[in-house]
Formats: structure tokens, sequence, C-alpha cells
């Protein structure tokens, strides 16, 4: 492009909100065939918030939850803090865990009173060997209404689910829709399971997820999305999607989001309106188009 395209598409951007870091950012933008973008924070508001508590194996609600927060406050997960912030206005008193475990993109595994809590997904009961008995089918259905549902098991016997939602955000819909009108593939890429992953894409208009990812898959997946030279934008806000915002042919952070995210992008979007994504690809096309 030349320098006076270049100035023109950064201006129009900056004033909406939309800063380019570099021109190889606005140029990118130009090309995008595919944007793929993360859910938790990034299409979502990233406030997750408790809406049920269900308990088995004769366990009462209160204690599960003075079990779940004292784990969960050893953590910096979202869902964690969701979980504390819910425990703590329920009265449940503060006890110490000992031995806590972060698990990256599973949960977190530490010892309360003597015994030994597990919190989190599927894949971490999974691997806990956690027999979820009764509770198995209202996982399913919590899942299916776009909860994230959070296990938890005491001295390895299945004795509760949280479920929590996070809204998406306002614009998320109009967003996937005004990209697919830019002829725009969307994608969903998330470490949440797989049906809550569904239920929100289905609500927003995405028609691929990918699903219950690592946090260290997420780059992968991109590049696999670029295979044959598609050109893929990323979308995402947590330290995780960084090495996926690099990855991508454009990188675009969630002015909300982490520290990591916003450096490690070519875009940033001040917003954090996801209307923007198409925005910024609008004004891309346009600086390409004066440069011929
Ligand atoms: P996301 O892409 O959804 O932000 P993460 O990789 O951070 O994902 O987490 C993936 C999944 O692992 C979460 O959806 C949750 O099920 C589980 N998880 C991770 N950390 C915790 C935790 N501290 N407590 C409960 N569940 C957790
Ligand atoms: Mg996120």
């Amino acid at each position: 492009a030349t320098p006076t395209a270049i100035m023109v598409g950064t201006g129009l951007g900056a004033q909406r909100g939309v800063l380019f870091k570099n021109a190889i950012g606005l140029e990118a933008s130009a090309r995008i065939q595919v944007v793929v973008m993360d859910k938790t924070g990034t299409l979502t508001k990233g406030e997750p918030e408790v809406t049920d508590v269900v308990t088995a194996d004769g366990m009462a609600e209160g204690e599960l939850l003075r079990l779940v927060a004292a784990v969960e406050r050893e953590s910096e997960h979202p869902l964690a803090e969701a979980i504390v912030r819910y425990a703590d206005g329920q009265g449940v008193d503060g006890v110490r865990a000992e031995g806590f475990e972060n698990v990256p993109g599973h949960g977190a595994i530490a010892e309360v009173d003597g015994h030994r809590v597990v919190v989190g997904n599927r894949r971490l009961a999974e691997r806990e060997e956690i027999d979820l008995g009764e509770l198995a089918q209202h996982r399913k259905e919590l899942a299916t209404t776009g909860r994230t549902v959070v296990i938890a098991a005491v001295d390895g016997h299945a004795t509760g689910l949280i479920g929590i939602a996070d809204a998406p955000r306002e614009t998320s819909a109009q967003a996937v829709a005004e990209l697919h009108a830019l002829g725009v593939e969307v994608v969903m890429l998330t470490g949440d399971n797989q049906a809550t992953a569904n239920r929100i894409a289905e609500q927003l208009g995405i028609d691929t997820v990918i699903a219950e990812v690592l946090p260290g898959d997420k780059a992968a997946k991109v590049a696999e999305l670029q295979a044959g030279g598609r050109k893929v934008a990323m979308v995402g806000d947590g330290v995780n999607d960084a090495p996926a915002l690099a990855q991508a042919d454009l990188g675009i952070a969630i002015g909300a989001g982490t520290d990591v995210a916003i450096e490690t992008a070519d875009l940033v979007l001040m917003r954090s309106d996801p209307l923007d994504v198409p925005t910024a690809l609008r004004i891309g096309r346009g600086t390409l188009r004066k440069m011929r």
C-alpha cells in the first residue's frame, strides 16, 4: 500500500477505536477469508455467573460450595472467581486449601480439611477416573442450555455440579452476520465443552465450532485453518489466546483483554466490540482498493 493509503486507513480506524499497530496488519485485514473467535471474553462478556448448583452423594449445597470455593480461591481463572463470589454471597466460611494444583484447560485440585477436592471439566473428571453417576444426565442438560459446567469431586466421588452462564456480548450476533455478508467464514475456538460451545454458536449464527481445545493447542488450530494459504484472523482476549494471535495472519485483541493479548496483536479493538471486526476488514479492503 502507498504510505498515504496506509495513513488514511490507519486514521479511519483510529477514529472508531480500531487501532492498527502496523501497516502489515492493515494490508492483511483486506485479505482475510476466515475469522476465528475465542468464546469467553470475546464473543461473551467474560462475566461468568453461577446459575445452578446440583449436589449428589448426600452432599449438602453449603458444604459443596465451601469445599469448592476453598480450591477456587487459590485459582486465578475467571470461572474460579465466579464460584468464589457466589460462595461468599451464600455466606460459606472461608476454609484454606493446601497443596493447590492448577491443571491448565482442565481445572484445579487441592486438599481441603484432609479431603482431596477436584474441580473442573469432564476431561479432568475422566483423567481422575471419577464416575459422574446420576450427575451425568444433569451435566448434559446444563451444557445444552449453554452453561459451562464445573464438576466437583471429593475423595474420588462426584458430589456436585456448578452451572455457570456467561452472556454473549450484545453485538456478537450482528458481528457474525456482517462477517458472513463480507463473505468471511466465522469459527468459534474455545477450551469449553462441545455442547456448551455449540449452544452459544447456534445463538450467534456461527456454523463452525472447535471446542475442548487445550490452551497450548489454539495456535495449532489456527495453523490448520491456514492450510492451502487461506488468510485467517484470530480474535481473542486471554493469555492463552496470545500464541494463536501471533500465528494468525491478523491477530486482533479485545481492548478489555489481557496485556499479553494486546501486545501480541496487530490490531486492538479499543471498544471491545465484536462489531469492530467487520469494520476493520472493511477499512482494510477500502485501503487496498485505493492502492490500485
Ligand atoms: P477458555 O478457552 O474457555 O477460556 P480454558 O482453557 O481456560 O478456556 O479452560 C477450559 C475449561 O477448563 C473451562 O471451560 C473449564 O471447564 C475448565 N477449567 C479451567 N480452569 C478451571 C477452574 N479453575 N475451575 C473450574 N474449571 C476450570
Ligand atoms: Mg477468552
